[in-house]
């Protein structure tokens, strides 16, 4: 898993020693030696994480850091702040200015490695959502939501079995979120799935193994994505590199600085709120999944959905709508008679007459079978009849073509309208109208259309 990574340092020296590690472990590296350069390099290079240097002349690391995060087009790019060794000011600071991550000089290459492989993986899975959210151009509605995303009032589970060290993370963090505590793994593991912001981990615990539930948290699909604050005593290089790998997002050094594990909690609830936003917008895209296979119209689902806001419209007393319920008259006898595959033939060049003739505004959809429907936004019960005679009558003269040198063949609909009464009016009952209207158009003698008032 590789990536581009931008370093900014002012100090060329720093630069070289930073390329030549990270290139060794054949990163692609692109550096800037200030801030104004930086900016214009994170808009056009399209780097995946930026280390950047706190301490530099002109545009200092943090106000390069809170420039980035402001900017739709770079916000979602981690960074990763370069302080001095004993910079724990500079690390709150830095988390408020939006910073990732941190990185102390003289730089550790296995922390360096760490940090870096970590963040890759987070900016793989958020550009994979981006990705997906951009084909569904709502990436700007994404991108203003996010920005005014809070980090507070978080539901912030902590497991730690050292009682004295759990009470003070507790009592940091009551005056901003909701912190709940758990000494036992396997009740953590259970609460992680309820709803959780954050859970943080106690690594040094004497009673459990926290990689071994660092490593459970993350292989089970309820809990992926629930961040996880590790806290341990940083001097384990190997055991925090660990942590890293299987899916912590952040450690916190013992002992625990207040205004640090505040800041970080903030800033890991902040990426968990922005996970979630991008997601649930996914979900909703796919949700919104509106065509109809077969014939390209709207299905039942969009026309739903749309159905449901109309008549909200039109029951807060907004414009009427209307709504046509056009159903193929004698259809089986299509397929009994020419097959399947005709049939559906058959429906698709129906679907093509129909939407060509509805009117603009009109929204036809097919609402299952050799059912469809017709919505029609501003318009009365005798305006819709009238179309819907008007569409009956150009649909039956439309000849269905099943082949060279066949037989052509007619069609004919029965249609019911309804459309919406008032304030009281509510999607079900519109559309138990219009089935009852198309039923005595069937009953009737198919062929027509009737509308049903009340
Ligand atoms: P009616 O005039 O009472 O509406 O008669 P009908 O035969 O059209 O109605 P019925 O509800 O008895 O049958 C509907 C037929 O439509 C049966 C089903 O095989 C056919 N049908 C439904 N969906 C599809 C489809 O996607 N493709 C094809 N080829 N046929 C379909
Ligand atoms: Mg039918
Ligand atoms: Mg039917």
């Amino acid at each position: 898993m590789s990536a581009r990574i931008l370093v900014i340092d002012d100090i060329e020296a720093n630069l070289r020693l930073l390329e030549a590690k990270l290139r060794a472990e054949y990163f692609e590296v692109i550096t800037a030696c200030d801030g104004e350069t930086a900016l214009a390099m994170a808009r056009t290079s399209s780097p995946d994480i930026i280390l950047l240097d706190v301490m530099m002349p002109g545009l200092s690391g943090f106000e390069v850091c809170r420039r980035l995060k402001d900017d739709q087009a770079t916000q979602h790019i981690p960074i990763v702040l370069v302080t001095a060794l004993d910079g724990r000011a500079d690390r709150v600071a830095g988390l408020e200015a939006g910073a990732d991550e941190f990185l102390t000089k003289p730089i550790d290459e296995a922390m360096l490695l760490a940090r870096v492989r970590g963040l890759t993986r987070l900016k793989m899975a958020v550009d994979e959502l981006r990705l997906r959210e951009a084909s569904g151009r709502r990436i700007g509605v994404i991108a203003s939501s996010a920005a005014r995303l809070a980090g507070g009032g978080g539901r912030v589970l902590i497991l730690d079995d050292n009682a004295r060290q759990a009470e003070k993370i507790e009592s940091v963090l009551q005056a901003e979120h909701r912190p709940v505590l758990e000494q036992s793994p396997g009740l953590a593991h259970a609460a992680a799935k309820a709803a959780m912001d954050l859970i943080i981990i106690n690594l040094d615990s004497a009673e459990y193994d926290g990689l071994r539930v660092v490593a459970a948290l993350r292989s089970d699909e309820a809990t992926r994505h629930l961040p996880i604050l590790a806290v341990m005593d940083t001097d384990q290089r190997q055991k925090l590199v660990k942590a890293i790998e299987l899916g912590a997002n952040d450690i916190l050094a013992r002992p625990i600085d207040p205004l640090e594990l505040s800041a970080r909690v903030r800033t890991q609830i902040r990426h968990k709120r922005y996970g979630d936003l991008l997601r649930d917008n996914l979900d909703h895209s796919f949700e919104l999944a509106v065509t109809d296979q077969l014939t390209g119209l709207h299905n039942r689902r969009f026309m739903l959905q749309k159905l449901g806001a109309l008549v909200a419209r039109a029951a807060m007393g907004g414009e009427p709508m209307a709504l046509l319920m056009v159903d193929l008259d004698h259809f089986k006898a299509v397929n009994d008679r020419f097959g399947h595959d005709v049939g559906d033939a058959v429906l698709a060049q129906f679907a093509r007459h129909m939407s060509t003739h509805v009117r603009a505004m009109d929204i036809a959809c097919r609402a299952g079978g050799e059912e469809f429907v017709v919505l029609m936004p501003n318009t009365g019960l005798e305006d819709a009849h009238q179309i819907a005679d008007r569409l009956r009558i150009y649909l039956a003269g439309e000849p269905y073509a099943l082949g060279e040198g066949q037989e052509q063949l007619a069609v004919t609909v029965s249609i019911g309208v309804a459309a919406t009464l008032g304030a009281s009016d509510q999607m079900d009952a519109v559309l138990k109208r219009a089935d009852l209207a198309l039923y005595e158009a069937k009953a009737a003698g198919r062929n027509q259309v009737i509308s049903k008032a009340a």
